[in-house]
């Protein structure tokens, strides 16, 4: 497994690979490796014979306020994780190989991208298409893998590579869980014990809405979504920033749930900001 820092060797690792006529997968990542990520890389490496993985804190996807400085940053440690998974490169540029100095070439959604995680996260899909878009421009893959974790995230993605024709397949893989159902997630080693044993709960509130529908057959999304309001005021160091059933396609709220509806959520719990989803089948 290669460890590469610069565009330039990245270009030539993945010409000299389609020179072999290797099928190209990227998983782009920020780091702080675990279950999750590992699953992406896993089905990164079933379905293509030659894997990047990229680890890149991306700058420009985070607030003034939030938490870039802190976000967990473990290389060393991620590398040895990726070499067992037996990926072919790593990418792990410095900020400066990614952006010029003020760097002010940016892509957005603005129809997607302002509601519910860019309600509370502003310029943050911004932030996010741009460094995708990047990536994609100086790996060319044939295949990228994101995670349903961060739906809204695959849905902007999907459409931003609809809309500049890459022609790239995005490949969305299921949210791993830690046996309590929490969402593995970078920032879960911010949670004090006590937090993490409340952290279930979000999980929990979104179960509750399925079991709804899949065992009293309520669809009227207000009740379902009260029904889980009521359940997490039981936990009050959960401050609920966003709960709501969603079209998949254009992120709008629906009156009615059915297949293919999204409960999102998203949470303050402590310091810590943690979101979860669930499609009801
Ligand atoms: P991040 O490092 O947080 O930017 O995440 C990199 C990729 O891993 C994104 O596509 C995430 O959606 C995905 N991911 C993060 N957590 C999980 C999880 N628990 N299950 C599946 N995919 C995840």
């Amino acid at each position: 497994m290669k460890v590469l820092v610069t565009i330039q060797a990245v270009r030539e690792a993945v010409r000299e690979a389609r020179k072999q006529g290797r099928v190209v997968g990227l998983v782009p990542t920020m780091g702080a490796l675990h279950q999750g990520h590992l699953s992406l890389v896993q089905q990164a490496c079933r379905e293509c014979s030659f894997v990047i993985v990229s680890i890149f804190v991306n700058p420009t996807q985070f607030g003034p306020r939030e938490d870039f400085a802190v976000y967990p940053r473990s290389l060393s440690a991620d590398c040895e994780l990726l070499k067992r998974e037996q990926v072919d490169v790593v990418f792990a540029p410095s900020v400066e190989e990614m952006y010029v100095p003020k760097a002010d070439t940016w892509v957005e959604i603005p129809s997607l991208s302002r509601v519910w995680e860019g309600r509370f996260r502003p310029g943050h899909f911004r932030g996010v298409c741009t460094i995708v878009a990047k990536l994609f421009n100086i790996v060319q893959p044939d295949f990228a893998y994101f995670g349903w974790k961060d739906a809204q995230q695959l849905i902007i993605i999907r459409k931003m590579v609809e809309e500049l024709n890459y022609p790239i397949v995005i490949v969305g893989c299921p949210t791993v869980r830690e046996k309590s159902g929490l969402a593995c997630s970078s920032r879960n080693v911010f949670l004090s014990p006590k937090e993490r044993a409340i952290a279930p709960a979000i999980y929990q509130s979104l179960k509750i809405i399925q079991d709804m529908v899949k065992s009293k057959g309520i669809t009227q999304a207000k009740k379902l979504i009260l029904a889980a309001r009521k359940f997490l005021k039981n936990y009050p160091q959960i401050k609920i920033q966003y709960l709501a059933a969603i079209e998949l396609q254009t992120l709008r709220p629906v009156k009615k749930v059915g297949p293919g509806v999204l409960i999102v959520v998203a949470v303050k719990l402590g310091k810590v900001r943690l979101i979860d989803n669930l499609l009801l089948t």
